[in-house]
């Protein structure tokens, strides 16, 4: 028997409408790349969203089309969210810091039609005109007034909004239609797309506002360091207006000053990123000699946050959240809030150790971890194997790709997520390496997050990354990158005698190598692929 309800189909626009009536007040304030603040509210913001849908319209952008964007996090950027899903097209956005050819790959490969493009990104446009496709509309997110810099050949944001009217009839879409693209940063091979829907991204919304509910609400104000243009911000473009939650964004300036700068002058309560860019922000406050006025909490993700940054910011009275997820998830999959009654149970130091896992699954998230056969493995923090997932805001396979599609789930439909893994009898997840960041030495696994995260609580060391280096006998052996914390270089004798407290003689680094600064991906993490690039005829002694 079935029940008796109304089915209504989930719809991103009805989340800025909902927030334009019951938030109104609640703010969204943006470091503009101009240099100045722009700040409004959500009502307004929906009013300009209203014209640009419009805009979108006469442009000739239909249901299923790509327009795609190239942009900071700014409000025109979350204008553009939900302009382009809400009339039934598809907002790809693309990582400004791809590779030209990356880029062209997956410009071709979404087939878009428009895009939008940042005053500072059109010299990479340019750059790329000979190659684009020949009927994309370029259009430059910028005021009518500056366009004189730019080509005649690009349309202006401003100059398309301002012609538009705000009354608008959105359609209905079935709540399966495409909605959002965003294709993983290709650490290996060509990027991937993830096309989320209106409806997986309308419940991821609604598990972010429940799980990470702490962190967001009326009167809160959260700052997304994490990129629009890297899988959605980690769903903040939609939870914040869902919660009522005032949107800070950062524009271009992702230094640790300019960060701390803004999150003191705005009063930002929350903020989140991945590790890198919090070791800027902590540097900062160390100058500083006090924490920014009202920020309570960080949430830290897209790689492990070692244990003395999550130190640090707890002994400065911010708490931290350190979450887990991937782009194919729409992303977030587990967030590590500790309630009132386990942090009771626990010393300091164990509440910090429990804070070092990935945390526990959101709503609507399963785990399982499996061996190499298939079988699945008790969550007994011992066991550990691939992890796999599903749930509602999981990729069911990837943009046109089926060769990709076909390598990525399970026998059983679980979607397979490349990391090695144990949770523990009460669910914390306990991410041990990518698998092809692993160390295989003679037979056995060295997990090179564990000693990143050892290493990094030595004062010497400002950063570091552990990779893979080929051995004659072992197969493969550790090789330790460091960046130096100061001029005083850390001894390997200092590594060993920090990292035997923790770990096996075996396990220690074979050699230590330093750089002035480590690789990073397209999405602000180590890239430990630049990494073994570089050190590929390492000889170890
Ligand atoms: P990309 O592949 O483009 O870096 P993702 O952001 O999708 O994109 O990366 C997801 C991967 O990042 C996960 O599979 C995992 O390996 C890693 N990751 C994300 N969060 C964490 C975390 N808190 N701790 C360890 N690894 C993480």
């Amino acid at each position: 028997m079935l029940g008796q309800m109304m089915q209504r189909d989930l719809s991103i626009v009805e989340i800025l409408k909902f927030a334009a009536e019951n938030h109104s007040d609640s703010e969204v304030v943006s470091l503009r790349t101009e240099g100045n603040i722009h700040r409004y509210n959500y009502r307004d913001c929906l009013v300009r969203v209203c014209k640009l849908a419009n805009a979108l319209l006469d442009l000739g952008v239909k249901k299923g089309d790509r327009v795609a964007t190239l942009a900071w996090n700014g409000y025109r950027h979350l204008e553009l969210y939900y302009a382009i899903s809400g009339v039934g097209a598809i907002c790809h956005t693309i990582n400004p810091r791809l590779s030209a050819e990356q880029m062209l790959y997956i410009i071709e490969h979404a087939g878009d039609s428009v895009l939008f493009v940042d005053t500072t990104f059109v010299p990479i446009i340019e750059q790329l005109a000979p190659k684009l496709p020949k009927n994309l509309v370029v259009v430059v997110m910028a005021e009518t007034a500056s366009m004189s810099n730019f080509s005649n050949r690009y349309l202006c944001y401003e100059t398309l909004i301002s012609k538009s009217s705000q009354n608008i009839i959105w359609p209905d879409l079935p709540e399966n239609s495409a909605a959002g693209l965003c294709y993983t940063s290709g650490t290996t091979g060509n990027p991937k797309g993830a096309l989320y829907s209106h409806r997986s991204t309308v419940l991821h919304a609604l598990t972010l506002s429940l799980n990470m509910g702490r962190y967001l609400g009326h009167g809160m104000k959260v700052l997304p360091v994490v990129p629009l243009f890297h899988v959605n911000a980690w769903g903040l473009p939609y939870g914040a207006p869902l919660t009522g939650t005032s949107l800070v964004f950062p524009g271009s300036n992702l230094d640790g000053a300019s960060l701390y700068k803004l999150i003191d002058n705005e009063r930002v309560n929350s903020a989140w990123g991945v590790p890198t860019v919090w070791l800027g922000l902590l540097e900062e406050i160390r100058k500083q000699h006090r924490a920014p006025s009202q920020f309570q909490n960080v949430v830290i993700g897209g790689s492990a946050a070692p244990k003395s940054m999550i130190e640090e910011f707890e002994e400065l009275g911010i708490t931290v959240c350190h979450a887990w997820g991937m782009t194919e998830m729409s992303p977030i999959g587990t967030q590590g809030f500790l309630p009132q009654s386990m942090n009771k149970l626990l010393s300091p130091g164990e509440q910090i150790s429990k804070k070092c896992y990935q945390g526990r699954r959101v709503f609507g998230v399963d785990l399982k971890i499996i061996d190499e056969k298939g079988n699945s493995l008790p969550h007994d923090g011992k066991a550990s194997g691939e992890l796999h997932v599903r749930g509602n805001a999981i990729i069911s396979g990837y943009y046109n790709n089926e060769q990709a599609t076909e390598e990525a789930f399970d026998e059983e439909g679980w979607f397979g997520t490349g990391d090695i893994a144990s949770i523990t009898s009460d669910g914390f997840l306990n991410i041990q390496d990518r698998a092809k960041d692993l160390i295989k030495s003679g037979g056995e696994w060295i997990s090179s997050i564990d000693i990143e995260n050892i290493v990094m609580g030595h004062p010497k060391v400002a950063n570091c990354a552990v990779i893979a280096v080929s051995h004659p006998k072992w197969e493969e052996r550790p090789l330790l990158v460091v960046v130096s914390n100061g001029k005083n270089r850390v001894t390997k004798k200092e590594i060993d005698d920090l990292l035997l407290e923790h770990i096996a003689q075996w396990q220690l680094p074979d050699a230590i190598e330093f750089l002035d600064a480590l690789p990073l991906t397209a999405t602000g993490k180590v890239s430990k692929l630049t990494l073994r690039e570089k050190f590929a005829n390492y000889k170890l002694a």
